[in-house]
C-alpha cells in the first residue's frame, strides 16, 4: 500500500495555529509524509486568484517550525497548490488538505473562500482534496485539535472514496468532543447573507465603503450544511468542481442558436 503523502495549506497564513494543529495531526499518521505550501499572508475571501504577471518566492522554513518540509510562498492559496504539486514536494501527493480554516466555510462562502479555492484547485490538477474550516475564530489563543482531529480521521476514509478526484468540504462546530452530535453529509445551503454596505470616512476625510452582511433568516434548510453545524454536526458537503454547466439552461437556448445568429451577423454589418 502507498504511504500517505498530504500536501497543506491555507488561506490564513503559515503562521495560522489551526495549520499546525492540522500538520501535527496528519504527521501522526504512520508513515505519513506532510509537505505544508502556505501562503505568507492571509488570503481569506480572495477566493481562487493566481499570480501570473510576477514571480512567486518560496521560503524554506526550518524544520523545527512544522517537523515536516514547509514552505511559506509569496502567493495566493491557489498558486501554493501549483507550486506544492508541481515543483516543492518531492513525491507524488495523495490528497490536499486545505486549512483549517478560522472560521466556517459554509453556503455560498465557498464561492469566495481562499481555503475551498485551494481544494478546488487541487482537483484542478487531478488530486482529491479536503477543505475543512472550524467555527473557532480566536485565533493564536484558539485550541485547534478537536478540527484537526476530524480532518486526520477523515483522510483515512476518504483514502477509499473511488470518484476521482473528488472534493468534500468540512466544516466542524466550535463545541467540545463530547458536544459534537455526530457527522451529516449535506448540500451547500443558499446564501446566509443579505448585503449592507457601511459608509464612513477613513483618516483623510475621505469617504469609504465597508462591505458588510447580515445573518438572512429562513437560510437554515434541513439537509444543509448550515442546519448541520448549527445542530453540533461535523458537515461534509461533496462539492462538484469540473462540470459547471447548467444544463437546462443549455438545452432551452440551443434552439435559438440560429435566431441569434441572424441577429449577431446583422449587428455585425451595421456601421460603425
Ligand atoms: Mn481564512
Amino acid at each position: 500500500m502507498l504511504l500517505p503523502a498530504f500536501l497543506v495549506t491555507n488561506d490564513d497564513g503559515v503562521k495560522s495555529p489551526a495549520l499546525r494543529a492540522l500538520v501535527r495531526e496528519l504527521q501522526a499518521i504512520p508513515g505519513a509524509n506532510t509537505y505544508v505550501v502556505a501562503p505568507d499572508r492571509e488570503w481569506s475571501a480572495r477566493g481562487h486568484a493566481i499570480t501570473i504577471r510576477e514571480p512567486v518566492y518560496a521560503d524554506r522554513l526550518d524544520d523545527a517550525e512544522f517537523d515536516c518540509a514547509a514552505w511559506a510562498v509569496s502567493g495566493t492559496p491557489a498558486d501554493c497548490v501549483k507550486l506544492g504539486l508541481n515543483e516543492l514536494a518531492p513525491e507524488s501527493i495523495q490528497m490536499v488538505v486545505s486549512g483549517i480554516n478560522l472560521g466556517y466555510n459554509l453556503a455560498t462562502d465557498v464561492l469566495y473562500s481562499g481555503t475551498v479555492a485551494a481544494a478546488i484547485e487541487a482537483v484542478l490538477a487531478g488530486k482529491p482534496a479536503m477543505a475543512v474550516s472550524s467555527g473557532r475564530t480566536d485565533g493564536e489563543e484558539g485550541d485547534y485539535r478537536l478540527p484537526a482531529r476530524v480532518a486526520r480521521t477523515l483522510t483515512s476514509l476518504a483514502a477509499h472514496i473511488p470518484h476521482n478526484p473528488w472534493l468534500l468540504n468540512v466544516n466542524v462546530p466550535d463545541r467540545s468532543a463530547g458536544d459534537i452530535h455526530g457527522v451529516a453529509f449535506t448540500e451547500l445551503g443558499g446564501c446566509p447573507y443579505e448585503d449592507r454596505v457601511v459608509v464612513g470616512v477613513d483618516e483623510e476625510g475621505r469617504r469609504c465603503y465597508h462591505l458588510a452582511v447580515d445573518i438572512a433568516p429562513d437560510t437554515e434548510e434541513h439537509g444543509t450544511d448550515l442546519a448541520a453545524v448549527r445542530s453540533g454536526k461535523v458537515s461534509i458537503t461533496p462539492l462538484e468542481v469540473l462540470r459547471l454547466t447548467r444544463s437546462d439552461l443549455l438545452e432551452y437556448l440551443l434552439p435559438l442558436a440560429t435566431r441569434i445568429e441572424r441577429m449577431l451577423q446583422d449587428a455585425l454589418r451595421e456601421p460603425h
